[in-house]
């Protein structure tokens, strides 16, 4: 059979944009080297941070607001709880880009921020400690996603909307043509367009193509603390980005009881993604109990700590475009550890693209022209 669209890698972007792509009636097939929601690629770990003051840039603003209406109908559609407005608390000296941007971006999309110095910041959340330079810009109406929950919660509508899903089948090469060729294993799969969301192995898989794509595997780590929960569960205590001029960290208060959550943005190793990732190691810890001694003294102890894949771009932008001269096939990838946040709205928007070869989202950031 040939399929309308196949979609290779059936995680975060992949498996949303299955869905709009199922439920616009066409004959869809996921393809997954492992059994989404997983732990070998960028989407496991609990939570993930969606903020609309965007630090990053303005421009995404109308994206991750799109996203937000489809995080909200995803959760009525699926009947489940998938966002928790704990609020989210960016904290830098207010020279740093990232806390400039986040301001221009809530005065430019009259987004609610609450702006406090580090004084003010410490009396509102007791949990904090901040030198005087930092200042704080709250959005209350931020908060947290469970990742794994919307991911299944996308399985299911999309299976229900009649995708199939093949699990445990890796795609190994892609022939392109007015209809493309897709081999894995031991089968190949045929379809009139074809995505590719294959996040960490991105890179890789369009090497077949012989298209060089700048993502970059990269290994990151985060951890959960033991908490007080008078000071840091989610009823108290907001998730949070600190920034400054050589690293950046993020995390989230104890919810459910699950201990304070932190991890390192910025850095982190170039990885084969084939490969097991090197444990979370005593440098790895260190790191993390460096800051966290220092902006969160109250913490307890360390209770565990994880690895995950980042993708990262040149420029931390994504990539989302039809592959040069091949106007059937899409590419979403290089979400360089921002990227969770949207995949309701990327899903979309892969679905707009594929249907109607341009979408109701500006891309123009994130086309793949600007590295070549
Ligand atoms: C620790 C951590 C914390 C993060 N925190 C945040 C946050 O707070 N907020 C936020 O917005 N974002 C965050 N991110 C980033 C976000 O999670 C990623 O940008 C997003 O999950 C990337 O989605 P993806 O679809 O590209 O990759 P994935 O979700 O990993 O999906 C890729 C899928 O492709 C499959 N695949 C790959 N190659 C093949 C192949 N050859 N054949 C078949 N299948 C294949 C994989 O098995 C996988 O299921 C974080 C990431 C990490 C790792």
């Amino acid at each position: 059979m040939v399929y309308d669209v196949i979609i290779v890698g059936a995680g975060s972007m992949g498996m949303a944009a299955g869905y709009y792509l199922a439920k616009s009636g066409k004959s869809v097939l996921m393809l997954d080297a492992f059994d989404p929601p997983h732990e070998e690629g960028s989407h496991h770990g609990e939570t993930r941070i969606i903020r609309f003051a965007y630090g990053e840039g303005a421009s995404y603003v109308p994206f991750v607001k799109r996203a937000g209406e489809l995080w909200q109908e995803l959760e009525s559609l699926a009947d489940e709880n998938l966002f928790l407005q704990t609020g989210v608390v960016n904290i830098g000296e207010p020279t740093c880009s990232f806390i400039q941007n986040v301001k221009a971006s809530a005065t430019l999309h009259e987004l609610a921020l609450e702006h406090y110095s580090a004084a003010e910041a410490m009396n509102k959340w007791p949990g904090l400690s901040l030198p005087a330079n930092l200042v704080a810009c709250f959005e209350p109406t931020a908060g947290v996603l469970r990742v794994e929950a919307c991911i299944r919660a996308y399985k299911k509508l999309a299976l229900q909307a009649g995708a199939r899903l093949q699990i445990k089948e890796k795609v190994v090469g892609i022939q392109a043509g007015e209809i493309v060729q897709v081999q894995t294993a031991n089968q190949v799969y045929e379809a009139k367009h074809l995505i590719v969301t294959a996040g960490a192995w991105a890179t890789e898989l369009l090497q077949t193509l012989d298209i060089a794509l700048p993502v970059t595997p990269t290994r990151k780590t985060f951890a959960w603390f033991e908490a007080d929960e008078q000071l840091y569960s989610n009823e108290v205590f907001p998730a949070y980005c600190f920034e400054f001029a050589d690293s950046s960290y993020y995390g989230f208060p104890s919810i459910d009881g699950a201990g304070l959550k932190l991890g390192r943005h910025d850095g982190g190793e170039e990885i084969n993604p084939n490969k097991p990732l090197h444990p979370f190691d005593d440098h790895d810890r260190a790191d993390l109990q460096h800051f966290i001694q220092q902006f969160m003294p109250q913490h307890g102890a360390l209770k565990y700590g994880k690895t995950c894949k980042y993708s990262m771009t040149p420029d931390e932008d994504f990539i989302i475009d039809f592959l040069p001269t091949h106007p059937n096939m899409i590419i979403a990838a290089g979400f360089s550890g921002h990227g969770f946040k949207f995949s309701s709205a990327v899903g979309e928007a892969l679905a707009e693209l594929t249907l109607h070869g341009k979408c109701k989202q500006d891309l123009t950031r994130f086309q793949l022209n600007r590295f070549y």
